[in-house]
């Protein structure tokens, strides 16, 4: 193995142990660094001693490798590192790149939009559409219990049981696939097309406990809004997060107060005749206080201007 790849091991102890007396500091729970056995390490990497030639990656310590380049590298960008992963059987090559800043494109121009998200459908926006969840999702989540099941079955210890969970990562591999490029696809749509977008400061590790923790999981809000973060902060898009809570219970139309069921799934307003669906309705509610909240944190030397 090269001595590079052998740094990197260390320098992962190092950040586990900082990061483990840093929560110690705080007074948080932390749990203590793991050991991780050959079969749970499932990475190595290269900050030198590697190589590009035709197109084949060079690893000092193992050879040249043939790889299918899912995109190209930017000309520009600087190649820092090079990790080699090992995901559900299949190998993957990651690099780090440096790369100039690209000049950020003006929001201005592009409107402000209102985001729910839900169990129902994944998202509903303020303009009334609904985004559904990844297809095909329930037809995975179907092979998955079939693949847990093909696993229990299995002698411990034995060689078709350790097929059985290859075959079984692989699934939940599959999943996270699934929900990972809806995630980016939504998100990359939505800096594209808004120019502000107003969403719920959820507590997602609470609900993530609550009554309905496995949508809630399932969903898999964190990783959405992550890149929703990113990638609004990429395109100059203003993402504010209005204070949970009342959204799906007042009118979106004259602000008087609805209480309803979890059950209910149209907004019927008894004061101005609003007829709108549930989601919808909330959405709305949430790009007003996104808008509230946008004029409001404004200097206020800029609107004598
Ligand atoms: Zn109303």
């Amino acid at each position: 193995m090269s001595c590079s790849a052998m740094r990197d091991p260390l320098r992962r102890l190092d950040r586990a142990f900082t990061a483990f007396f840093r929560r110690v500091k705080v007074g948080a729970k932390p749990g203590h660094p793991r050991f991780r056995s050959a079969r749970r390490y499932d990475s190595l990497t290269w900050d030198s001693g590697w190589g590009l030639h035709d197109g084949r990656l060079a690893l000092q310590g193992i050879g040249q490798a043939r790889v299918k380049w899912h995109r190209p590298l930017p000309i520009s960008a600087v190649v820092r590192t090079v990790t080699v992963r090992r995901v559900a059987g299949r190998w993957y090559a990651c690099f780090s790149l440096e790369v100039s800043r690209s000049p950020q494109a003006a929001a201005a121009g592009r409107p402000a939009v209102g985001l729910d998200l839900g169990i129902r459908h994944f998202a509903t926006l303020s303009t009334g559409e609904q985004i559904p969840g990844p297809r095909a999702y329930h037809a995975a989540m179907r092979q998955l219990r079939r693949a847990q099941r093909r696993v229990c079955r299995r002698q411990k210890g034995s060689h078709r049981r350790q097929k059985a969970r290859l075959l079984l990562a692989r699934q939940h591999q599959r999943i996270w696939n699934l929900r990972h490029d809806h995630a980016h696809k939504l998100t990359r749509r939505l800096v594209s097309e808004f120019g502000l977008i107003a969403i719920e400061d959820l507590n997602i590790r609470g609900l993530a406990r609550g009554l309905l923790a496995k949508q809630v999981t399932d969903q898999s809000w964190a990783a959405f809004l992550t890149m929703l973060e990113y990638k609004a902060a990429e395109a100059g898009t203003r993402l504010i997060r209005v204070p949970p809570g009342g959204t799906s219970q007042t009118c979106s139309g004259c602000g008087s107060v609805v209480p309803k069921l979890l059950s209910e799934r149209t907004h019927r307003c008894p004061d101005c005749g609003l007829v709108i669906d549930r989601d919808t309705n909330a959405a709305r509610n949430i790009l007003r206080l996104g808008l509230s909240r946008q004029a409001s944190t404004w200097p206020t030397g800029a609107c004598v201007a």
